[in-house]
């Protein structure tokens, strides 16, 4: 990996300064929700980066996307936390989008990506299902061609914002007859066909981000199948290792490092500000030195990935692994530093928030303890921690 700093970097970095100064709308700063932005701040957002050319900050030229290197996606990350632009939608932008632009047919392209560059369409993921975590390829919904549609029936759930998705991306079984991976499809359903159903899940932050989702006699189009027939596992792989690599989500790291010093700077400690304390000065310093490491293994991660290295899934593992743990480091950190204020945040015994935590909605200390009970589960979602020492062991074993 070339370590060399770009030269074009200070440039581009004031390039997104200026664009952010000029283009982000003061009412969309600073997350409400610390996880996603609620819809309609994210659909605005993303109308406001595609005006500019910047409707798919990830993505290569090729595909329509700004053809960014990594070092300037890293800056254009950076910029926007400090900044407190609100997010995009990482299911479209992160998972499925790549797999149609490598996957899909032109039909399918054209009639999907311009809805994502224009924030028009939201997806969710329909992988998980009672008993299939995991253990992914035991997933039991079922796909039986009817005419030129598929009769769709099961389970999904965990589905995250299927409650704000227009499609969902769905994996399910069209063969239950061979070898479980060989008989799995991946297919592109729109979550207003009848027969959908979703039911909220109401964790353990108070709040409604996760769904069961319902499929019962669901029609869909043969032709919203991507790839052919029983090739869904090769397109899950391939966007796993998209999710593996992306969950460690660098912005959300550097959004909490940044609230972190913030928060450390107007607290009173003493007669100075917490962030005087000598004590908590160095545990800032050291997680900042692992954010500022997690930000050279992205970079790591995608150089390797460019030279098509077979070790570069087991780093995606790595960076998955320490980029979750470290949210939840830095959240949790987060909580201690508001001393009192914090456990007045926590849910009540029971767990159940109820009125008093609509309430703590409007309140950002609400807010951060919320979000440190959400980032409970980073190291659960997008393959657990666990399933990735899994990886990396059977990498090491490789080499
Ligand atoms: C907040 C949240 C959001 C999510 N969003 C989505 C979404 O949008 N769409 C979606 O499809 N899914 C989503 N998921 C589901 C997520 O991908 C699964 O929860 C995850 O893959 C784990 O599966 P499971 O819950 O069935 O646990 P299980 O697979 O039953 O695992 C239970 C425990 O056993 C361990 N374990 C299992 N297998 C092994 C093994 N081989 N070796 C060692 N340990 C093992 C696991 O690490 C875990 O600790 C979400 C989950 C959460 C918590």
């Amino acid at each position: 990996m070339d370590f060399r700093r770009d030269p074009n970097r200070d440039a581009f970095r004031e390039e997104v300064r200026a664009f952010l100064r000029e283009r982000l709308p003061a009412a969309l700063v600073g997350r409400k929700n610390g996880v996603r932005s609620e819809r309609a701040e994210l659909v605005q957002w993303q109308r406001i980066l595609n005006a500019h050319g910047w409707g798919a900050p990830y993505w290569s030229s090729e595909h329509g996307g700004t053809g960014w290197t990594v070092q300037q996606r890293l800056v254009f990350d950076e910029e926007c936390a400090a900044a407190g632009a609100p997010s995009q939608d990482n299911f479209a932008q992160k998972l499925v989008g790549p797999v149609l632009n490598h996957f899909a047919t032109p039909r399918q392209k054209a009639e999907h990506l311009p809805p994502i560059f224009s924030g028009e369409r939201l997806w969710c993921q329909g992988f998980s299902e009672p008993g299939s975590g995991s253990d992914l390829a035991s997933l039991r919904t079922q796909a039986v061609r009817d005419g030129g549609h598929y009769l769709v029936n099961g389970q999904k759930i965990w589905t995250s914002y299927a409650h704000q998705a227009d499609w969902i991306f769905l994996l399910v079984r069209t063969d239950p007859s061979v070898k479980k991976q060989a008989g799995i499809s991946f297919l592109l359903v729109d979550m207003k066909t009848p027969g959908i159903t979703v039911r909220p899940i109401i964790s353990i932050d108070g709040r409604h981000h996760l769904n069961e989702t319902f499929f019962d006699n669901v029609r869909v189009p043969m032709s919203n199948l991507v790839g052919a027939e029983g090739e869904g596992w090769k397109l899950t792989k391939f966007l796993l290792n998209n999710e593996h690599a992306s969950a460690a989500d660098l912005p959300t790291l550097l959004r909490m490092l940044n609230g972190l010093k913030s928060l450390a700077r107007r607290a009173p400690a003493g007669t100075g500000s917490l962030l005087e304390r000598h004590e908590f000065a160095l545990r800032l310093a050291r997680l900042e030195a692992e954010v500022r490491a997690i930000s050279v293994l992205v970079q790591r991660v995608a150089a390797m990935e460019a030279d098509h290295s077979p070790a570069a899934h087991a780093m995606g593992s790595i960076l998955k692994l320490r980029g979750t743990e470290l949210q939840q480091k830095l959240s949790e950190f987060l909580v201690e530093s508001l001393g009192d204020h914090g456990a007045v945040a926590c849910p009540a015994a029971d767990g159940h928030f109820g009125a008093e935590r609509e309430t703590s909605r409007q309140d950002p200390l609400g807010d951060i303890a919320s979000e440190m009970f959400y980032r409970r589960a980073a190291t659960i979602y997008g393959g657990s921690s666990e399933i990735q020492r899994g990886i990396i062991a059977k990498m090491m074993f490789q080499f």
